[in-house]
Order: C-alpha cells, then sequence, then structure tokens
C-alpha cells in the first residue's frame, strides 16, 4: 500500500519513532528502521498490523509460556478488576489471592523455602535479593560479609544493583557500573572458555578453583553471596557441565556463602523441570522467579527467601521497627490472581509432562542445524535453545561484529515468519511451552531458512 506523506508521518511507526525510547535497541537504527507493531496473538502466533503472523520463537520475551491467547487469563484478570481491582501490602495489609499464591509457590519451591516477596520484575526481584544479603549479614552481626558474585555473561537485570550483577559489558558501558562489591567470576561455557584438550569435567573443576581463588582473594569473610542462573539464558543459553554447580556449592558452602537462584526465565517448567534448580541439583537460599509465573500477562515476581534469611529479617525489622524494603505494586491482585491461575493451568495441563515430551525432538531438531556451515554451536535444554554462528568452525571465530550475522539470520527468520532474538553471535529461541511437535518442526525449518538466506547474504 502506497502511504501519502501526511499518512506516513501519521503512521503508528512514525509515532513510535518520534515518542518512545526503546528498550535494548540502537536508537541510530531505530530512527532509520522503525518499529514492528504487532496488534494481536493467536496460540504461540503474533499477528502485526499488517496482519502477517508470527511464530514467538522467543515467547515475547522468555516469558508467554502459555502463548498470546489464553482466556482463563483474561478472565481471571476480569474476576479480580470486578472485585478488588488494586491493594497493597505494606503495613501488614493482605488479600486473597496473593496469600494463595504464596502458599502454591511455597508449595511448589524444590529446597525448603518459608516466606514469598512480591515485587513487578525480574530486576526488582534480584535487587531485593542483594537488599536480604546485605540486611542479613547486618542481622547476625557480619556487616563485613557483603560482597556479591555473579559471573560474566550472567544476566540478572537492569536496575542498578541488579544490572551490577550483569555480567555483559553493555548493560555496564557508560552508566558508571558495575556497583563497587560486585564481582564477576568465570562463566562455565565449555564452548568458549575450554582449553585445547581439556575434559568439560577438568573445565567445571577450574571454574570452581578460579571462584574459590577469588574469594580468598577478597577475603571469605567479606563475601556474602553467589548468584547463578541455573541455564544462563540471556547470556547465550550456557548450559553448565554436569558437575559444575556440584562444585561450585562446596566452596559456597566451605566459606559460608549464600546462594541465589535466579529462575527468572528457567523456572515453571522451561528446562523440563518445575524449576532449574532440580535440573541442576542447587540448594538455594533464595530464589528470584517473574516471566513464566504469570505466563507474562501480568508483571509480577517474586522472591522466595528459606527460614534462616527469614528468621533474620524478622529480628532485624523488629529491631528497626519495620521492613524498609516494598513496591507499591508488589502482589497486585490483579498480577497475583493471574498469577495463580497460570500456576493452575500449568498444573491441569502438566505443562512440565509437556515439555519433557517436546523438548527431545524441538533439541535434536535445533543440533540437526550444528552441520549448517555458519553454526559454531548448538546449545540447549528443555524449551529453550541457540545457534551461535561462527566464520570458522574449527577455530571458533566469531564474525567482525559490524557484519550483524546473527542479526541477519533474525531478520530473514521474521521474513520467514519467525520472531526471535539475535545477540551478539547468538541466535536464541524459546518457543511457548504450549507448543506441538508439529510446530516445533515448522520453527527450525524456518530458522533453518534464514540461516540459507544468510549464507548467500555472506558469501
Ligand atoms: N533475571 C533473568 C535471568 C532474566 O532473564 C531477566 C530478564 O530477562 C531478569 C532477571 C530481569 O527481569 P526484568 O526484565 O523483568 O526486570
Amino acid at each position: 500500500m502506497k502511504l501519502s506523506t501526511t499518512q506516513r508521518a501519521n503512521s503508528l511507526e512514525a509515532r513510535d519513532v518520534a515518542h518512545i525510547l526503546h528498550p535494548y535497541t540502537n536508537a541510530v537504527v531505530h530512527e532509520a528502521e522503525g518499529p514492528l507493531v504487532l496488534a494481536g496473538g493467536d496460540g504461540i502466533h503474533v499477528i502485526d498490523r499488517d496482519g502477517n503472523r508470527y511464530i514467538e520463537g522467543l515467547s515475547g520475551l522468555f516469558c508467554a509460556s502459555l502463548g498470546f491467547s489464553e482466556s482463563r487469563l483474561v478472565e481471571a484478570a476480569h474476576r479480580q478488576m470486578q472485585t478488588l481491582p488494586f491493594y497493597h501490602s505494606f503495613g501488614g495489609r493482605s488479600h486473597e489471592t496473593a496469600i494463595e499464591l504464596s502458599e502454591r509457590l511455597i508449595a511448589l519451591a524444590p529446597v525448603p523455602m518459608s516466606k514469598v516477596f512480591f515485587a513487578n520484575s525480574g530486576s526488582e526481584a534480584n535487587d531485593t535479593a542483594i537488599k536480604l544479603v546485605w540486611y542479613y549479614h547486618n542481622a547476625i552481626g557480619k556487616p563485613q560479609k557483603k560482597k556479591i558474585i555473579s559471573r560474566q555473561r550472567a544476566y540478572h537485570g537492569v536496575t542498578v544493583a541488579s544490572a551490577s550483577l550483569t555480567g555483559l559489558p553493555y548493560t555496564h558501558k557508560a552508566f558508571d557500573l558495575p556497583l563497587p562489591g560486585i564481582l564477576h567470576t568465570d562463566c562455565p561455557s565449555f564452548y568458549h572458555h575450554g582449553l585445547p584438550g581439556e575434559t568439560v569435567e577438568a573445565f567445571a573443576t577450574r571454574c570452581a578453583e578460579s571462584l574459590e581463588a577469588l574469594i580468598l582473594r577478597e577475603g571469605p569473610d567479606t563475601v556474602g553471596a553467589f548468584f547463578a542462573e541455573p541455564l544462563m539464558a540471556s547470556g547465550g543459553c550456557i548450559v553448565p557441565p554436569p558437575t559444575y554447580y556440584a562444585k561450585i556449592q562446596a566452596v559456597l558452602r566451605k566459606y559460608d556463602i549464600l546462594l541465589i537462584a535466579d529462575e527468572v526465565i528457567c523456572g515453571f517448567g522451561r528446562l523440563g523441570t518445575m524449576f532449574g534448580t532440580e535440573a541442576f541439583g542447587l540448594e538455594p537460599d533464595m530464589m528470584a522467579m517473574a516471566k513464566q509465573l504469570s505466563a507474562a500477562y501480568q508483571p509480577i515476581s517474586a522472591l522466595m527467601v528459606n527460614e534462616k534469611i527469614y528468621a533474620a529479617v524478622r529480628d532485624q525489622s523488629g529491631a528497626i521497627g519495620t521492613f524498609g524494603h516494598g513496591f507499591t505494586y508488589g502482589g497486585h491482585p490483579v498480577a497475583t490472581a493471574v498469577a495463580l491461575e497460570t500456576l493452575k493451568i500449568y498444573e491441569e495441563r502438566d505443562i512440565v509432562g509437556h515439555v519433557r515430551d517436546i523438548a527431545p525432538g524441538f533439541q535434536s531438531a535445533l543440533r540437526a542445524l550444528a552441520d549448517h556451515p555458519l553454526v559454531g554451536d548448538v546449545r540447549g535444554m528443555g524449551l529453550i535453545g541457540a545457534l551461535e554462528v561462527t566464520s570458522d568452525k574449527a577455530t571458533k571465530t566469531p564474525f567482525d561484529p559490524s557484519l550483524g550475522v546473527a542479526a541477519h539470520v533474525g531478520k530473514r527468520a521474521l521474513a520467514h515468519g519467525v520472531i526471535t532474538r539475535a545477540m551478539g553471535d547468538m541466535v536464541h529461541l524459546c518457543p511457548p511451552l504450549i507448543i506441538t511437535a508439529a510446530q516445533v518442526s515448522d520453527l527450525v525449518a524456518r530458522i533453518g531458512a534464514a540461516l540459507d538466506d544468510t549464507l548467500t547474504w555472506v558469501e
């Protein structure tokens, strides 16, 4: 359709460019290319305003587990809006859906947990965990034990403290981050950091030794906590070696360091277990969750804390006069009602069982793309995976970043009707958990076509 100059100036695309500062977007490119404006959803598909359908190969942002047209979630929100559209949890106020949701989460916890703190985003949940690490150590009389260790390539959010945990340069560069006292140890990616001739097992040992060396350099009495996303999703879909966490946790126990599991993406079935904590045998003191908690239909996050942490918070708040932390919308009734309904759907439809059934086909179809001339590595677990492009498979040499090869795969995938996410040299896939086996084959075939197009473009 040919638009007049006035129509073009008044288009949604033009109004977007004129008024929205987009997150995680190159503003210069955005001014030139404009947005993709979505208008509707249907199962695993989203539909743009010209009526083009796309498989949402990333569940939005690793979150829309039940797809884009789950009417039960709409009804749950509507019912709650009609009864109690807002209330907060400050000063001991409460309401039924928050209470019921917290009970369900504690019952689902893979390790004993005591209380649930509600917030609105993964970043807020992780910020809360950081503050609790500090609060806890003040409460138990170890005020010097405050440093926190995260990992290179980790993604834990973008608020000042959670962005400091994040181990990706673009979340720090020009933002004057990370905060002092937040440190980064090795990323457990064998593909990127394994040495020639090194076994995966030896690599895991080396990661744990490197963590211990960092703790000793800093002084064990000054290190309070370690943050881990079980499978490092946004950082490159990095699946740590099988013995990695056992070795890491032995070091943490030795120096009395808390473990926080960031379940923001792994939580609620993504890996074929309810939580990544189970998949990797973690024993966290706190667990952060968001995204699939409400299937992304409402913004909500939660931080579960064990009794050890809660007891210290209770005593400290008693001494100070209040627990001085909380968000106006934390535990919002509409968000908790939707999350509760989401958890009911997961249980009724055995969503974890469904992921276990579908995942082997998804993983083997993706791995078949490893033979493609552009693909250096294929990684994944459950219903999450990533392809890493390389200019030389043998040496794993990355393409010149200015070429934007992975980004081109993403563009061609869009042309083939798939939305995915290209970051660095990686193309990420994380489809809605309701995807069927036939849809998996279709999705991966379209990614294969996008790779073929890109190969022609590169050559
Ligand atoms: N933690 C992990 C593992 C994430 O993947 C994300 C977001 O992608 C966050 C935390 C931050 O969540 P939010 O964007 O809701 O603040």
